[in-house]
């Protein structure tokens, strides 16, 4: 109990007992008494009563302040659990992410609540020479380009997440994975046919993929690393390639 609300509650004894005290029938005091003693309580009443208006104000402004705070608190933490799995450059799932979705399809392959996955792991070729050439705001353009066109290129039929610096990691649900290297084949040519600017300049650049396929292993560790040994194929073998197996 706080001290202001322990006050209330003598102030409001102390009425009581005086109002006990005055109609008491051994009180014997004349009428002018009475009434003195009667506009006294009503004083004291008076007093009490703006007091516990006050009060009850008071505490309906910080239950309105409360639910402010609350719906701010929630604004602010949906925001920093976005700010937590997007990349703030391109607006795709981050590493961390993507990286967790993966694991949870491999999991519901090995429940049996999903059939398969495939996985594209994607790297922009000689991509330091852009960086070098044109300057890092050039490089972030073409991140943002590529990331945008493979966004709109594999729509619903998967997920795209910015795996590195300028990787991507693509996972399929359920498509066939003669369907899923068809599309990224399609997706690796409309790259090299893009025409990328950025302050009057305007580049071509080319990427890499390695594809794998939960068939091959249900470990995140080992898939991932099968998607990137084929890429580093792709690369070696004279890069703008496509490898799946
Ligand atoms: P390769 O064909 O073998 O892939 O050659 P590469 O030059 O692309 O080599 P690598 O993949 O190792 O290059 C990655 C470079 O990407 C290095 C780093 O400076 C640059 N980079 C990483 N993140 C960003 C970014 O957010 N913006 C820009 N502009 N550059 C980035
Ligand atoms: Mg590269
Ligand atoms: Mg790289």
């Amino acid at each position: 109990m706080s001290d202001k609300e322990f006050s209330l509650y003598e102030e409001e004894e102390k009425i009581i007992n005086k109002a006990n005290e005055f109609i008491d029938p051994s009180n014997e005091s004349d009428l002018e008494e009475v009434r003195r003693q009667f506009s006294e309580l009503l004083g004291n009443y008076k007093k009490l009563f703006k007091q516990s208006k006050r009060l009850i104000r008071m505490s309906d402004k910080m239950e309105a302040e409360l639910a402010i705070t609350k719906v701010e608190l929630e604004k602010y933490s949906k925001k920093l659990k976005v700010q937590a799995t997007t990349d703030p450059l391109t607006g795709l799932a981050n590493r961390r992410k993507i990286t967790e979705l993966l694991e949870e399809g491999l999991n519901e392959i090995a429940n049996n609540s999903k059939d398969n996955i495939n996985i594209i792991m994607l790297d922009i070729d000689f991509f330091k020479k852009v960086n070098d050439t044109y300057g890092h705001p050039m490089g972030d353009e073409v991140i943002k380009v590529i990331s945008n066109h493979m966004q709109d290129a594999i729509g619903k039929e998967g997920i795209v997440g910015r795996f590195g610096g300028e990787e991507f990691l693509t996972i399929f649900y359920n498509e066939d994975i003669k369907y899923v290297y068809k599309l990224a084949d399609e997706i690796r040519e409309e790259i090299k046919q893009k025409r990328i600017g950025f302050e009057e300049k305007k580049i071509s650049v080319t990427v890499s993929m390695g594809i794998a396929s939960s068939s091959e292993s249900l470990n995140i560790g080992e898939i991932l690393d099968i998607a990137d040994k084929r890429l580093y194929e792709a690369k070696e073998s004279g890069r703008n390639k496509v490898i799946f197996n």
